[in-house]
């Protein structure tokens, strides 16, 4: 048989291994603990959850929840030992960790199909790997945003570095159909007639007032491994207000260039938004990654003119995290288009979250599966949650940065409607896509 070979045992790596063996592939799971543990590592167990025991909303008005229907749909073995394990939490999924993670280990171990060995793997030149690519095999690397460094290193010597992150810098996504725009308008800098950017203005008691709150509001701890070294051109946006009381209104919030259509004149300050999607339904806040708590973003950031009511997709943040600049080095299979045959899974490959790095890891492992019986996966849909992280790891950004799932990933809904009926619509529009797709891949089988 053609060797597989996947490198780390963590949520990618285990549901990657136990969807080939479940599909008759067999592989060798490579995990470097217990020799060696990432600073956010503990355990000796496989499938470790490092943070939270939240595997967040169980619901299918939220994108998150979809996924875990999708996964569960699909057979996934990290979803129904998360289902198996789970405690009181809601309408989320947690899971009882330690019990999560032994079950995901026995059933490794006792998996003929799974080869399991513990040992850190320092490059993609490593005689398991080497010697399994050159026969033919495949290398999936699951080793997530806390990637060994000889392995990041070696990984950016492939990609090139200027195509893998230490750091993400995250910053919130607002649906623009939450965005008054009796305040907002549409123009580029210096140019009105070009609409690439949405423009919240703030005159000068609004941002200081804007100013005062960000610089009192709560902002999450650094842990010790975090503690950073982030890069000048990508400071969190209160510790550039820290920095004088102008700072932003000269930085990212700088009025140059964008009169306010309704007066003719520049604001004192403004905010920018800029799409995220083709279609202009979603934006982000340019240059606002933080690490503001999440409560206090969704209230400081409503105090800016024209979000009182903004409906956040996504919250901002800044981690540790390593992955790559998915839409410049992988392909459709989510193989390193400079390394064909070394596929990416999970975190590292540009989603963010638990159950976003299962999902990858299915959706990697099925696409591994197509190429050795010489096909191709059919593309999941855009409209479904593992389409929508598919596309985010396809689309060109200014800034990639890892996502979690969410609807603004999906193509627009072309109507109107009420909030918690859009919510349904999505749902509804995504499981009839996800359906279809699901009868594809049976037949494909
Ligand atoms: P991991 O689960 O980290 O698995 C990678 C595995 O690869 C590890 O077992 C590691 O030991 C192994 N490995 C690494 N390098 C090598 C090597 N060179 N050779 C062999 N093995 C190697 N997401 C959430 O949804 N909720 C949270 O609360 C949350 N908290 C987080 C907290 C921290 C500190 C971090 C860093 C991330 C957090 N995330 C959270 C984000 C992310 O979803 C998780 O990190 C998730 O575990 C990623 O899954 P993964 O399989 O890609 O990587």
């Amino acid at each position: 048989t053609v060797p597989v070979i996947i490198v780390g045992g963590g949520l990618a790596g285990c549901e990657c291994a136990l969807v080939l063996a479940s599909l008759g592939i067999a592989s060798t799971l490579v995990e470097m603990k217990p020799h060696r543990l990432s600073p956010a590592h503990h355990d000796t167990r496989l499938a470790e959850l490092v943070c939270s025991n939240s595997l967040r909303a169980d619901t299918p008005d939220m994108a998150v929840g979809l996924l875990k229907e999708e996964l569960r749909a699909l057979g996934s073995p990290l979803m129904a030992a998360a289902d198996a394990t789970r405690v009181p939490a809601g309408k989320a999924l947690a899971v009882d960790r330690a019990l999560f993670s032994d079950h995901i280990t026995s059933r490794i171990e006792a998996e003929p199909l799974i080869t399991l060995v513990r040992q850190e793997i320092s490059s993609l030149e490593d005689p398991l790997l080497a010697d399994a690519l050159l026969a033919g095999g495949r290398v999936i690397l699951a080793t997530g945003p806390l990637t060994a460094e000889t392995l990041s290193a070696d990984l950016a010597r492939t990609t090139g570095a200027e195509h893998l992150f230490f750091y993400d810098a995250i910053a919130p996504i607002v649906a623009m159909d939450s965005v008054n725009m009796d305040v907002a308008w549409w123009a580029s800098r210096y140019n009105p007639e070009e609409k690439d950017y949405c423009n919240c203005p703030l005159d000068e008691a609004q941002y200081h007032a804007f100013l005062e709150a960000l610089q009192g509001a709560r902002v999450v701890p650094c842990r010790e491994f975090e503690e950073e070294k982030h890069f000048e051109g990508c400071l969190p946006i209160e510790t550039m207000a820290a920095r004088g009381p102008l700072t932003l209104a000269h930085g990212p919030m700088k009025p140059v260039g964008l009169p306010d259509p309704r007066t003719g004149k520049e604001p004192f300050a403004v905010v920018q938004l800029r799409p995220e999607t083709l279609d202009k339904s979603s934006c982000n806040l340019v240059g606002f990654q933080t690490k503001l708590a999440y409560p206090e973003q969704e209230r400081v950031f409503r105090m800016i003119p024209g979000l009182e009511q903004a409906e956040f997709l996504r919250l901002g943040s800044m981690h540790r995290n390593t992955f790559v600049n998915a839409p410049a080095v992988l392909g459709p299979d989510f193989s390193l288009l400079a390394r064909p045959g070394v596929h990416l899974a999970g975190q590292i490959s540009g989603v963010e979250g638990y159950v976003e790095s299962m999902g990858h890891g299915h959706l990697t492992a099925l696409a591994v599966a197509a190429a050795l019986a010489g096909k191709s996966l059919p593309a999941a849909p855009p409209e479904c949650m593992l389409g929508a992280l598919a596309v985010h790891l396809a689309t060109p950004a200014k800034s990639f940065q890892p996502s979690n799932v969410h609807f603004g990933l999906t193509p627009a809904l072309g109507r109107k409607a009420p909030k918690a009926r859009r919510k349904l619509l999505y749902a509804e529009r995504s499981r009839t896509a996800f359906a279809r797709w699901k009868e594809t891949l049976m037949q494909t089988e």
